[in-house]
């Protein structure tokens, strides 16, 4: 019995076909070409489907349901992409239907970072946990939650938008209209934002904790700073939910120990509850193919 997973992404989108063990036993990537109608995208990415199944050899009786993992915000209830900023091309874009133009088996359909969680507790940091929340810090910053051996999907599969909390409101306006968003002080893109202003040169996120290694004052600082925005928002998720674990993975969380370091750090500060200053927090296991593997689990394992 095989799932497929598909995780749509703003630049790319990953095709692949996963067995019950989690395994990927076939992929392809395709460039998310926004030129095109998001329909004729889902034809190219139904084509390279099939293609995979021949490839594979595998019984299409033996494919038993289809896991789509996307950007938020979308709407699971009427299965549509709503708004994500980085999709423009697919706004209120009916995606389940557009698949369903192409396969008879059951769609499931999900945001990308609540997938992602599910793929680590089926696979990867939180196999243990009953109790945990996912954080990805990468171009934003989103969360999955997983709480009493459920995922919190709420009502139209956008919990978990944590990238929206207020940290400071003090801070400049971010795209949802607030001031001072988690995403817009600590996400990938605000690093490299924030850097560049202070530098009066484009700067990269990887060249901002490099530069901070060998020592750049500023950097150094700025660093910092993100390092407590990001703690502030784990206290904040942890105070929520009460979890045993957060798991913290997107390409911000590949700086790993300092960072890691840090948020125990804060986290054992901060946290109201004594429990709560102890959580466990590890980085994601999933790294290659954590998209397509949850985008696949949400066939695989029930939530
Ligand atoms: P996406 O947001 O498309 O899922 P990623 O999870 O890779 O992609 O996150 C991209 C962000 O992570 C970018 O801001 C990038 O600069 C940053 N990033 C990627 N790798 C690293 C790294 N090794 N160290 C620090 N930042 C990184
Ligand atoms: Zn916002």
């Amino acid at each position: 019995r095989y799932a497929a997973g598909i995780d749509i992404g703003g630049t790319k989108s990953a095709i692949g076909i996963v067995d019950q063990q989690g395994t990927v036993i076939a992929k392809r990537t395709l460039p998310t070409d926004q030129s095109v109608t998001p329909d004729v995208m889902v034809d190219r990415i139904a084509d390279a489907l099939k293609e995979l199944i021949q490839d594979t050899k595998i019984d299409e009786a033996e494919l038993i349901g289809i896991g789509i993992g996307a950007p938020g915000p979308l709407n699971t209830k009427k299965g549509t992409i709503v708004k994500p900023p980085n999709l423009r091309g697919w706004w209120d874009f009916a995606i389940v239907s557009s698949f369903e133009r192409h396969f008879t088996v059951p769609i499931h359909f999900e945001n990308d970072a609540t997938a992602a969680a599910l793929a680590e507790k089926w696979l990867g940091a939180a196999k243990e946990a009953e109790n945990f929340v996912y954080i990805t810090i990468s171009t934003g910053i989103g969360a999955g939650i997983y709480s009493h051996g459920r995922l919190i999907t709420g009502s139209t599969g956008n919990a978990g938008d944590v990238g929206h909390l207020v940290i400071d409101p003090a801070a400049g306006a971010c795209v949802c209209g607030q001031q001072g968003c988690w995403e817009y002080i600590a996400s990938g893109t605000a690093i490299a934002r924030q850097a560049s202003q202070l530098l009066g040169r484009d700067v990269s996120t990887k060249e901002v904790f490099d530069l901070a290694d060998d020592g750049h004052v500023q950097m150094k600082a700025l660093v910092d700073q993100v390092f407590r925005y990001i703690g502030i928002g784990c206290v904040t998720l942890i105070n929520t939910f009460d979890p045993e674990l957060l798991v913290i993975g997107g390409g911000v969380s590949q700086v790993g120990d300092p960072l890691f370091d840090c948020i125990r750090d804060y986290v054992s500060r901060h946290a109201l509850n004594p429990t709560g200053r102890n959580t466990l927090i590890m980085p994601a296991a999933l790294l290659q193919d954590a998209g397509l593997i949850g985008a696949a689990a949400l066939v695989h394992i029930p939530y």
